[in-house]
Order: C-alpha cells, then structure tokens, then sequence
C-alpha cells in the first residue's frame, strides 16, 4: 500500500496533488510520501515484534538527507556501504551503534573513519579484510566488532545484477569454508566476532530462498557455537521484493518474512538485524515526468518524456518494468493508446517502455512512474548535462523540496580547464 491515490480525478501525494508541485518545482522531479515511508518501517517492525530486532535500513536504495531524518526517528539502524554513506547517515543524526557497515571493498580508511566515528559491526567479507581490519582496530587500540558475511550458495531466483548469494557471485565467504575463517577471525587481536551475516539478493519474490539460507545460516550459528564463538547477533540482510507491476505480482508480506525468521532462525536466542531497502523506500516515491512530444513512428507512437534513463537507469539496466500513469485519472472505460516510452537522451537504451497501453496523452500532460523511490535516485546521473532532478518530501498536505536541481552554472563550473591549456 502507498499513499499516491487519485482524488478528484488527479494523482496525489498524500493530501498534495502533483500539479501543484510541478508547478512550483519544474519536472521531471521525485516524489516521497513520509506517512509510506513510516509504513513501510513499521511492517517490519511489527513483524519482528517479540523479537530482539534492529532494522537497519539500506540507505542505498533512497539516502536523501530527509529520509534518513525519517528512518532514524523511527528506530531505525543503517546499513552504510561505504564511507560516504556512513557520513550522511551521521549527517542524518543516526548513532554509530545504529550502523553496520556492508561492502567487498572497504578500504583502510573507511575502516578508520568507522571506528573513531562508532560503529554497531563490520560486515566482513573476504579474509584480506578482516587482516586489514584487526591491524587499524588494534592500532587505534580497539576491537572491531565483525560479523562475516557468508555466502550460502542457494539461488535468489532474481535479475542476475542483483542476485549476490551464489557462489560465483564475489560476496562474502563461501559457507564451507565458514569454520576456518571464523577460526581466523577469533586469533586476531583487533578482532570481536559477534555473529553471522547473510544477504542473497534483490528483488525476491518468494520466500523460498530466503528459508533455504537462514536454514544453512542456523546450522552455522550451532557449528560455531560448537567451535567456542560467542554468536550472538543474526545480520539476515535485505532484498524483500516490492510489486512493482501491480497487475501480476504479489510479493510476500513483511509479516510472513517475519515468520519466516521465526520459525527459522527464531530458538538460537540471537538478536536478529535485518537490511530492507526497496522494500522501504520502493513505492514510497514517484518520478513525474511531463510528455515532450507524441512522436508517430513507422509502426508505432512514441511518447517523449523529459525523464530519460540518467534520472530513472533501472529499466535500461535491469530491463526493468515500473508502472507509468497519468497524472489525471484517464476516463473509467476508455480504449488506452499504445506507447513505446522513451527519454531525450542520445541512446536507444533510454526507453522506459515497449508497446505500453496508457490512456491517450498529449504534450504537456503529466505522467508518473510507481515504484521509483528505491535505486532511483540515487542512481542518477547528469549524462547529456541534463542537471540532477529535484527531489521532494510530502508529509500530508505540505511539500518540500529535499534536494534541489542544480543550475548549468554549478554543473559546467565543476569542471577544470588546466592554465596551460
Ligand atoms: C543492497 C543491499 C541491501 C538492500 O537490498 P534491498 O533489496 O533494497 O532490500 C541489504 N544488504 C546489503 C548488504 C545490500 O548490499
């Protein structure tokens, strides 16, 4: 559920039409809803409810500076993948004992920065990490406190970008070879092993896979306990998919994946952290985007948008499929026109769309795309020079701009030109 409903026959954010927020902030632009966003957090929260549970979001599907803000008032923990991240969540007022930190490549300074700054654990992933770990931890005179990632080998049965728990994927450490490391971990000076972490992938849609690596990681948690290490904290990662083409897929609900947990991981007597990210911020944003041109093709029309795949890469890189609506409630009834829809930019990879039925739209309608609040973003980019589209906050009937569109000046004048040029 999300809070992106017609009323009137116009879409809105909450109590907000979009309209009257593309009037005042140009589009395209991105569109949150806080009261989604809250939502979201609190499924996951209830349905570990009775369980010693962190949720700590994964800032990198949404990290606006106010999303954070959201998520860190409500409880929640992050998880950062990188220094820069792990700079905007302190930014955003979340504790470093609210933070893990994921990631193959975390470098020495990363580390550094992580442990003067505080930190819940490490997700280590790779034996030359917890080396370098154990030697900045011990240097500043502490103790890193690590989970190890383990990579279960099971199938996430997701796009193959984004499925990470396989063994030739290049996450965590193959699960056969878990004693060993661990037995590594334990012999280092800067090192405190406080448990076992596990993250299979993005966008699953079934459970199953998830049951059949906490299954493997609960075997793990007995066999190490076994071996003398004190695991206490379960990190079962993230990837709950979220529909995003409403007319076919029903993902599972927070709630069961919670039983699931339960039932699976539930009597080890661990604190459980989990890393939801599309899940939270996924259909708590839009893109709306505004029709440049109808186009007759050969064949086909094309609907022109002033989005293109540098504001929204997820369906030219994944293939991706997102729902795309009028902003006006199209006539209950009436026969939808044919689109292939596509962006400004110079490439045939910016389509959003194939042969999609739409209700007839002309130049200068508003459209917007479901599902756009996760990998979206963030994922952004200025190719073409196209500036950075804004970002907006809606809570009820009030509406900010969250993070502003740059101006060609501050664009071009990042760059250098060299005095001897
Ligand atoms: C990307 C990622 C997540 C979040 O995945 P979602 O599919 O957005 O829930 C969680 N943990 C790790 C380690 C990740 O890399």
């Amino acid at each position: 559920m999300d809070h992106f409903l017609y009323r009137n026959g116009i879409l809105h954010a909450e109590d907000v039409p979009l309209p009257e927020i593309a009037a005042e902030v140009g589009t395209p632009f991105y569109v949150y809803s806080r009261a989604t966003l809250t939502r979201h957090y609190t499924l996951f929260d209830e349905a570990l409810d009775g369980t010693d549970h962190l949720i700590c979001y994964a800032m990198k599907s949404n990290s606006n500076q106010a999303v954070l803000k959201i998520m860190g008032d409500l409880g929640a923990g992050m998880d950062v993948v990188s220094g820069g991240e792990y700079r905007r969540a302190r930014a955003a007022g979340v504790p470093g004992e609210r933070i893990v930190f994921s990631g193959v490549g975390k470098t020495g300074e990363e580390m550094r920065l992580a442990l003067e700054g505080g930190i819940r654990q490490f997700n280590v992933e790779s034996e030359p990490e917890l080396a370098l770990l154990s030697g900045i931890a011990e240097s500043l005179g502490m103790k890193a406190p690590v989970t190890i990632r383990v990579n279960p080998d099971v199938d996430a049965r997701t796009h193959e970008k984004i499925a990470t728990g396989k063994a030739e994927n290049k996450f965590g450490i193959p699960i056969s070879r878990a004693r060993q490391v661990y037995a590594q971990a334990a012999a280092l000076p800067g090192i405190e092993v406080v448990g076992i972490d596990v993250h299979i992938g993005s966008q699953l849609t079934d459970l199953e896979p998830f049951e059949q690596a906490y299954l493997k990681v609960a075997d793990l948690t007995r066999t190490l306990r076994a071996d003398g290490h004190d695991i206490r904290r379960l990190d079962l990662g993230g990837g709950l998919g979220i529909p995003y083409e409403r007319s076919n897929t029903a993902p599972p609900l927070p709630m069961e994946y919670g039983a699931l947990i339960r039932r699976t991981v539930g009597d080890l007597g661990c604190e459980i952290e989990i890393e939801p990210g599309r899940l939270i911020s996924g259909n708590a944003g839009l893109l709306v985007s505004g029709v440049i041109y109808v186009k007759s093709g050969e064949d086909r029309d094309f609907l022109i948008l002033d989005a293109a795949m540098n504001d929204l890469i997820r369906p030219a890189m994944y293939g991706a499929w997102h729902d795309i609506v009028p902003v006006k409630e199209p006539e209950p009834g009436g026969e939808p026109a044919i689109y292939d829809v596509v962006g400004p930019v110079c490439e045939t990879g910016d389509t959003f769309a194939k042969s999609r039925a739409i209700a007839p739209l002309s130049a200068g309608d508003l459209v917007a795309f479901r599902s756009a609040g996760a990998y979206g973003a963030v994922m952004s980019s200025e190719y073409n020079t196209r500036p950075l589209i804004p970002e907006v906050l809606v809570d009820q009937h009030q509406f900010a701009v969250i993070r502003a569109r740059p101006g060609f000046e501050e664009i071009i004048n990042r760059d250098t030109i060299p005095e001897w040029l």
